[in-house]
């Protein structure tokens, strides 16, 4: 006999439980299907993002970052800490422990909405006037019968053809999240979000680390300004060996070492040698074995889950969200989708906006941005004015010790609201949610020049950014 729900989610990554609970706070009955085990063998909530993804990396780039503040910054502060040194396996410990300790979280909180997990492999089997899924897990088959189905089963790591993961020489993000002692030579393919923060973890903690990008341009999605002062940074001081424009031919591996041979952006053979690879050369979406086929769930080439604005399949009350849709590859994104899609389902008018979606990468300093980049209004011949102001000039930052980067806000030349505002500094991940705020609120660069902001913060740049527009800035 089917066990009956009005909601099923496939999958419990940020998109999925989040879809879970908020179907649950709207009084319907919810069953959520995950996979996901750990090492260990146990089946576990939270997803990519949780296991593997946002929450491990940032959980080690917080790490690697106070080994090299003790190491080349507290001086400057008076503070002398004599030889520093880390332990990988208390790193590494800690962040298992706030992955178990998350993961927890979540189950509490299925329990609080009264939202039934099922641990297992779903798929499609057939539809009608509900939908019939099958379980697989430990104990078997179970058979599932809802009313709607919420499939978020997310996205695994791109491979390259012939490029085989092992997980110990060659990795992807799982690998690369769990080295047990720090490579001294990294290679690195692809110098995207992963790349940039798995890299910048293993050279803070010591490694030499050398990213191949196919692209010949740094970070293309980023404000041209922006990438522009990374890449100063990113190669200057901090010593990452970046090289653009390569097209990588081979990876041979042997038992503790691995070999890239690829062609430079000028034509000429070149290789790296390395004892440990990443390959970071973005994530495919996860919609194999859902049982498309038996229902005529549609999918396009890319593997995506076709979907409309509102993440409504083409079948009726099937629809998908996160990853394994349309859009960026992000956990808030997905969060927001579950959310709208849950509200739908209830009969309310859930919405996304996709325009107020922010970016950030946890690199050091930090990028964030939400809207459009200069490059953007150009090419799409939107006028506008951009005002810009550095860390340099701010007392927070100067006794932080963080006076490097900029904010910039872009603003429409005739009715001055916000198109765009991009970020590099320190705390630039939690100082965008004032700009996500303005442009959701529709607001103008004089409404944040006029907004107050506490002295001294590192928030007064974005003021001064918004003052600078109208060529006021007070301290510059
Ligand atoms: P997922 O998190 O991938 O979850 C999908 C779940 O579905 C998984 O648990 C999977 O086991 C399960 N599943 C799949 N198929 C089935 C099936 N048939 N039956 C049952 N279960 C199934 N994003 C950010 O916003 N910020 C960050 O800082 C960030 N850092 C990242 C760092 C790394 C190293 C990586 C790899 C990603 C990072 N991301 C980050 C991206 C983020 O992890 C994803 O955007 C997010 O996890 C997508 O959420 P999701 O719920 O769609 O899918
Ligand atoms: P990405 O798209 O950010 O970067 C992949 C890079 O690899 C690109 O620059 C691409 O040009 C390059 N590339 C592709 N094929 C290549 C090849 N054959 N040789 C050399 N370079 C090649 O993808 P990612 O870094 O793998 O991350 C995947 C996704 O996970 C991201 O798109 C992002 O959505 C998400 N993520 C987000 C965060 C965050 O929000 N802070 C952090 C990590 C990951």
């Amino acid at each position: 006999m089917a066990e009956r729900y009005d909601v099923v989610v496939l999958g419990a990554g940020p998109a999925g439980y989040v879809a879970a609970i908020r179907s649950a706070q709207l009084g319907l009955s919810v069953a959520c299907v995950d996979r996901w085990r750990t090492p260990s063998g146990e089946y576990a909530l939270g997803g990519t993002c949780l296991h593997v993804g946002c929450i491990p990396s940032k959980a080690l780039l917080e790490s690697s970052e106070h080994y090299e503040r003790a190491r080349h910054r507290l001086a400057a502060h008076g503070v002398s800490v004599g030889e520093v040194s880390f332990d990988l396996a208390v790193m590494q410990a800690r962040k298992e422990a706030i992955v178990r300790r998350m993961g927890r979280g979540i189950a509490a909180l299925f329990r609080k909405h009264g939202v039934a997990w099922i641990p297992g492999h779903g798929r499609f089997v057939a539809g009608g006037t509900t939908w019939k899924l099958a379980v697989t897990g430990e104990g078997g088959t179970r058979e599932l019968e809802a009313t709607h189905v919420i499939v978020a089963t997310g996205s695994t790591a791109r491979r390259l053809p012939d490029v085989e993961v092992d997980n110990r020489i060659v990795c992807d993000n799982e690998g690369g999240l769990a080295f047990e002692r720090v490579p001294e030579r990294l290679g690195v393919i692809g110098a995207g979000v992963i790349g940039l923060e798995l890299g910048s973890v293993w050279r803070r903690l010591g490694a030499r680390v050398t990213l191949l990008e196919a692209l010949p341009t740094f970070l293309p999605a980023a404000d041209e300004s922006v990438a522009q002062e990374a890449w100063r940074l990113f190669t200057g001081a901090q010593g990452l060996h970046i090289e653009l424009g390569v097209r990588v031919e081979s990876v041979v591996r042997s038992r503790e070492a691995a070999t890239v041979r690829y062609r430079r952006a000028d034509g000429s053979a070149a290789e790296l040698a390395c004892d440990r690879l990443i390959v970071a050369v973005g994530r495919q979406p996860a919609s194999e074995g859902l049982g498309a086929e038996a229902v005529g769930l549609a999918i396009d080439a890319q593997g995506f889950i076709e979907v409309d604005k509102n993440c409504r399949s083409n079948l009726p009350r099937v629809y998908a969200i996160g990853d394994v849709v349309r859009g960026p590859m992000l956990a808030h994104k997905g969060e927001e989708e579950g959310i709208m899609v849950a509200e739908i389902i209830a009969g309310q008018h859930g919405h996304v906006n996709y325009d107020a979606i922010p970016w950030v990468m946890y690199t050091m300093p930090e990028i964030a941005w939400v809207g459009a980049t200069e490059q953007e209004l150009r090419t799409q011949g939107i006028a506008y004015r951009a005002g810009r102001f550095p860390f340099a000039y701010n007392g927070r930052a100067l006794g932080r010790d963080d006076v490097e980067g900029f904010v910039k806000i872009l603003a429409d030349a005739v009715t001055d609201r916000i198109l765009g505002v991009h970020a590099i500094g320190a705390l630039a991940s939690e100082l965008i949610a004032e700009a996500v705020l303005a442009i959701e609120f529709g607001a103008s660069s004089e409404d944040l020049g006029r907004i107050c902001h506490a002295h001294p913060s590192m928030s007064e740049v974005m003021r001064e950014a918004a003052l600078a527009l109208a060529g006021r800035s007070l301290n510059g």
